[in-house]
């Protein structure tokens, strides 16, 4: 069986890191191993599904390159599932239940108080044929349960190792909904049949619903896949992720905190492993470390100030070629290599080449503190043509002028000259700014 995975969100949110990194493990798992990606969309919960949400998903996909094989909508799929449900129908595997949401909670609940597990019991499948006619007169509608086999479900999980249910200890599910419509339980399973999904990789709160859908897809005649599930991220502080969690989406990590796509891919492919975490600049990199058995069970947990050091640290290492079209999108078709290579150290985010544009091709504010030292030191500004030894050639001669040296000699040259206290390099920058620019700025003129 060739490799083919699938990421199938429901887009009834925004993905967040967690739900990304699922996404991106399935990619590299499936590139790895020269299988496909599929990407299926969980839409059959109507009420809660949004088109807004599908696009985003799509976007933050292939903003991180996480491109995509196949694609299927399970909301174009209801009649795969009503013949699933049927043949499980005819194999005696699917009984009609009537009870309300209402009287499962008390059974539950007294279940529960006797120190029993709460699980569903069968009453429905002691009903007459009479009864049913009574109830359906009474105008119930039924739902429907996958009457489950009393015999374990064992599977070897890539992540956690051996796994063993023991059939009786879970309850039938229902897979078929009063209004006809079916569930995530029967429709995953009937997808994951037809498109001849190889591995299912998830998160480890599907582990439950694997010992149940184990015996949906052997009592639909399919192969069952392998499986792995993995460890859910939580926050820096423990707490689990939530999709609807705005600060930890893609878009806000884009869009509101200039995240690099690689510098997330190389968190996201490594939290939880045994790899070092380290900038990768191409998500081939990560394809070539990949391997399923690194993972490990424990909980991963995600800390925006890893991904802000590792961003800032991809940057440092980012080749001008790789941000050329970027810098000319943003407007800053001005930036050359040289520029790019003097700014690029103290970058945190991308957009802020512009602020080092601007400090050396836009007016600046000067800030001054000591007015005679700065006119000393105009004086003795050479004549241009500047270049990298400019500066180096124009702070000696300040020094033995001043008899300054180290921080006393250079801050008030840069406040001066940059507006800032810190910031690349001056011999890079001075060249940029210019004689005439500087000797204003020096003056304390705005320039
Ligand atoms: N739509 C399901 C979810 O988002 C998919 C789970 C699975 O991968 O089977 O949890």
């Amino acid at each position: 069986m060739s490799v083919a995975v699938r990421f199938a969100p429901s887009p009834t949110g925004l993905l967040h890191v967690g739900n990304l990194r699922l996404a991106l493990v399935n990619w590299l798992f499936a590139r790895n191993a020269g299988g496909s990606f599929l990407l299926r969309l969980d839409d059959t919960d109507e009420e809660r599904s949004r088109p807004e949400y599908a696009e985003a998903i799509e976007r933050d996909l292939a903003w991180m390159g996480l491109t995509w094989d196949r694609f299927a909508r399970e909301s174009d799929r209801y009649g795969r599932y009503d013949e699933a449900a049927a043949m499980l129908r005819a194999a005696g595997r699917l009984y009609p239940c009537y009870e309300t949401a209402e009287e499962l909670g008390l059974r539950r609940a007294s279940q529960v108080s006797q120190g029993r597990p709460p699980l569903y019991d069968r009453a429905a499948l002691r009903l007459t044929d009479a009864d049913r006619a009574r109830l359906e007169v009474e105008g119930r509608r039924p739902h429907w349960r996958f009457l489950l086999e009393h015999r374990p479900v064992e599977w070897d999980d890539l992540v956690r190792g051996h796994q063993r249910f023991a059939g009786a200890d879970l309850s039938d599910p229902v897979l078929i909904r009063e209004d006809g419509r079916p569930l995530y339980t029967l429709t995953s399973v009937v997808d994951d049949a037809d498109f001849a999904i190889s591995h299912v990789i998830r998160g480890e709160d599907h582990v439950a619903n694997t010992a149940v859908q184990i015996q949906i897809w052997q009592a639909l005649g399919a192969d069952v896949p392998g499986f792995a599930h993995l460890p859910l991220l939580t926050d820096a502080g423990g707490q689990g992720l939530s999709k609807r969690l705005g600060s930890l989406s893609i878009g806000s990590l884009r869009d509101d905190d200039g995240v690099e796509p690689m510098a997330l891919a190389s968190l996201l492919a490594k939290l939880g492993t045994s790899d070092a975490i380290e900038p990768r600049a191409t998500l081939d990199a990560l394809v070539a470390e990949f391997d399923m058995g690194k993972v490990s069970r424990a909980t991963p947990k995600f800390d925006p100030e890893d991904l802000k050091r590792l961003n800032a640290k991809l940057l440092h290492l980012t080749p001008f070629d790789a941000v050329r079209g970027r810098l000319e999108a943003m407007g800053l078709a001005g930036v050359d290599a040289g520029f790019w290579e003097a700014v690029r150290p103290n970058l945190a985010r991308l957009s802020e080449v512009a602020d080092w544009w601007a400090v050396t091709h836009a007016p600046v504010a000067p800030v001054v503190e000591d007015a005679g030292f700065l006119a000393e030191a105009a004086g003795l500004l050479p004549d241009e043509p500047w270049d990298a030894g400019t500066w180096g050639a124009w702070t000696a001669a300040v020094k033995a002028r001043t008899g300054r040296k180290g921080k006393e000699l250079f801050l008030p040259l840069r406040k001066a000259l940059t507006g800032l206290e810190h910031g690349p390099e001056l011999k890079l920058l001075l060249p940029l700014i210019g004689r005439a620019r500087a000797l204003k700025r020096l003056a304390g003129e705005t320039a």
